[in-house]
């Protein structure tokens, strides 16, 4: 039987318990329907489990049509326009963006306004059309640039004092490429600079912790939503340092030929299990439990056989039970997904 380890670092962030206690807590009361605008994290197991307590996930349209209705704001945050919405058609918000996010907003809305005064600009480091930038964004009535690559900018013009900011989820080590650039473009022209590296530090820290999970196992299940761009990131890492990293947004994605080899026995010593900071625990605790199925399977069919050869006839109720569970093929009958390569 493998050794599986549920990852204890992988699992919410702080941004995201905080959402779904906050939701959690609003939805005790009966009465009046909770509405959240946009997906409260990116990952459906979680929000369907919400959606049976009485969430209703709503978009801006759905949104915009709303009166007289209580809203959740998300961990992301919104931009001042969606605020206004409410004001103007009485819906109570309960906002639960997350504290940093609200930080980084604000600290987005001064350094715009001090770069306007001086004809300078701001870049926000991040994903065109992610809820978090659309949010950042607003602070500036989106005249800030959003980029997210170092050859977006390096067409840009810097020539006047430029601040950079970073959406908190992504990548440190780009942020400091595309930061190095710019500070010698700006020395270049002689004005200044400033960077501002507010990427999450939970996220900062995730990518070497996860790194030193995937080393310390013989294979690893990466659990996520796959609209989840801290998943499709997180789970590169994990596969850069374990290659046979295995990527499932439930436990109904795993499939047994994929820890047991040709003869049922399992290929693995040791397997991990993790996941982005919008995977909830209780989807990781499903797919390790699914695995030591598979496992449990090919051990209960390694008893059933001892039985046999020691010429006892006596029939086993509970070994055969086992080995029927690990006879069952995954329940779409298909290998896992992979968000990078289906070849996998
Ligand atoms: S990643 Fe960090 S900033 Fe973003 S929601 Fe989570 S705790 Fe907040």
């Amino acid at each position: 039987m493998p050794t599986i380890t549920i990852d204890t670092h992988s699992g919410f962030c702080f941004g995201v318990v905080r959402a779904i206690a906050e939701a959690e807590r609003q939805l005790a009361f009966p009465g009046e329907t909770l509405y959240c605008l946009g997906e409260i994290v990116h990952n459906t197991e979680e929000v369907q489990r919400l959606e049976t307590l009485g969430l209703r996930i709503i978009g801006m349209e759905q949104f915009r049509q709303l009166e007289d209705a209580r809203v959740l704001i998300r961990a992301h945050g919104e931009p001042p326009s969606t605020y206004e919405i409410a004001r103007n058609n009485r819906i109570q918000l309960v906002d639960a963006t997350c504290p940093i996010v609200l930080k980084l907003q604000q600290r987005i809305k001064t350094g715009f306004e001090q770069m306007q005064a001086r004809g300078g600009q701001v870049l926000i480091f991040g994903k065109a059309g992610h809820a978090e930038v659309i949010g950042l964004n607003g602070q500036t009535g989106n005249r800030a640039i959003v980029v997210e690559s170092l050859q977006e900018v390096e067409k840009l013009d810097f020539s006047k004092p430029t601040m950079l900011f970073s959406q908190t989820t992504m990548d440190a080590g780009k942020y400091a490429e595309i930061a190095g650039y710019i500070a010698a473009q700006c020395e270049k022209h002689q004005v200044d600079f400033k960077s501002v590296d507010s990427i999450c530090k939970s996220m900062s820290q995730r990518a070497g912790q996860l790194r030193a999970f995937a080393l310390q196992q013989d294979a690893v299940v990466f659990v996520s939503g796959k609209q989840s761009s801290n998943g499709k990131y997180l789970y590169s890492i994990c596969r850069s340092y374990n290659p046979d990293t295995f990527f499932v947004s439930s436990a109904d994605e795993l499939a047994s030929k994929d820890f047991l080899d040709a003869r049922g026995r399992p290929r693995f010593a040791r397997i991990g299990v993790c996941g982005a900071t919008s995977t909830p625990m209780w989807l990781m605790e499903n797919v390790a439990e699914r695995i030591r199925c598979f496992c449990r399977g090919h051990a209960g069919a390694s008893r059933n056989a001892a039985f046999e050869n020691q010429g006892n006839m006596q029939e086993d109720p509970s070994s055969r039970h086992i080995r029927k569970a690990g006879n069952l093929p995954a329940p779409d009958g298909s290998r896992q997904s992979d968000p990078e390569s289906e070849s996998r």
